[in-house]
């Protein structure tokens, strides 16, 4: 997993640490060459990604990152993972 968003180190190596599960869905991350839909990637929570702070920056699941897409987080909690 590649950190392209210019997150410095010290917030990933604190996300890295408390995301080892979907901060969305909860399933627990697997590497990309398992699967692809549960690997981690990098969510910025607002979805802007100038806003880089430890509380805007999350891992999730490739399944919910490729979910929510641009949506807005409000709009995508309602109309997105179902119970
Ligand atoms: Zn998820």
């Amino acid at each position: 997993m590649a950190n392209n968003w210019n997150i410095p180190a010290w917030i990933e190596k604190e996300v890295r640490g408390r995301g080892k599960v979907c901060v969305y869905c909860g399933v627990e991350f697997t590497p990309a060459k398992i699967s692809k839909k549960t690997a981690a990637s990098w969510e910025h929570i607002i979805n802007d990604a100038k806003i880089i702070t430890r509380e805007n920056i999350a891992l999730c699941c490739c399944g919910c990152n490729a979910s929510k897409g641009q949506k807005q987080l409000s709009v995508w909690l309602v109309i997105g993972v179902g119970p």
